[in-house]
């Protein structure tokens, strides 16, 4: 299994979108953030050896970190054309299928769902269709939210799976948009994990 700090440095090197499109929240994850939904699915054993997709994929930081911890393969999900090139670029020496589609429009069937979707800051209840998919193609759920919604997602992932693990972390995001109004940014952010399968 990778260290903690390779994956890191690893992750690190994945290049960037030069542009943002504020209106579909799009943000990097920091690398430290993704490295902690990553293990903490690794850790859950939902990632080594298994069938993976990532919705909501922008630069592929987390599908990439799915492959280097072993998953089989990865299906990345990002809508945005623009993005999707980028996506195709940094994902083609790896094991992952790009799908340029709305989240909505996913149909299968994977062991894991990773997503750092849209917090739903900009357009409110974005991060619902993301949490509908997820529940309801994969066995195993890893997401980061907003921690202000905290109560909210308990309550809306307890309605679709079972709550496995809830981890509290600061996330750092550089300043992306003009009403940023320092370099960069923490926020608290929460990782869910949640199982779809009865035991
Ligand atoms: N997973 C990446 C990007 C997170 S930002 C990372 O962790 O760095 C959220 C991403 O979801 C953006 O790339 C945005 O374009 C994408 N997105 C927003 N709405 C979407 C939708 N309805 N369907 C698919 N992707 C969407």
């Amino acid at each position: 299994m990778k260290a903690r700090r390779v994956l890191e440095r690893e992750l690190s090197r994945i290049p960037a979108p030069l542009s943002h499109k504020l209106y579909l929240e799009q943000y990097v994850t920091d690398v430290g953030a993704a490295t902690e939904l990553l293990f903490m699915g690794f850790n859950g054993g939902g990632i080594a050896g298994k069938q993976v997709i990532d919705l909501g994929a922008g630069n592929g930081i987390l599908s990439i970190g799915a492959i280097l911890l072993g998953a089989e393969s990865v299906t990345a999900v990002e809508v945005d054309p623009d993005l999707g090139k980028l996506l195709a670029e940094n994902v083609s020496d790896y094991p992952v299928e790009v799908l340029n589609i709305d989240v909505s429009d996913v149909s299968g069937h994977w062991d894991t769902a990773i997503m750092n979707p849209p917090w739903g800051s900009q357009s409110r209840g974005a991060d619902r269709p993301f949490i509908d998919m997820a529940t309801a193609i994969a066995d195993n759920v890893y997401s980061i939210h907003n921690y202000k919604s905290v109560e909210f997602l308990r309550k809306y992932y307890s309605g679709k799976g079972r709550i496995l693990k809830e981890r509290k972390i600061l996330v750092e995001i550089p300043k992306t948009y003009r009403h940023h109004e320092k370099d960069k940014e923490f926020f608290e952010a929460v990782i869910f994990s949640v199982t779809t399968v009865e035991d």
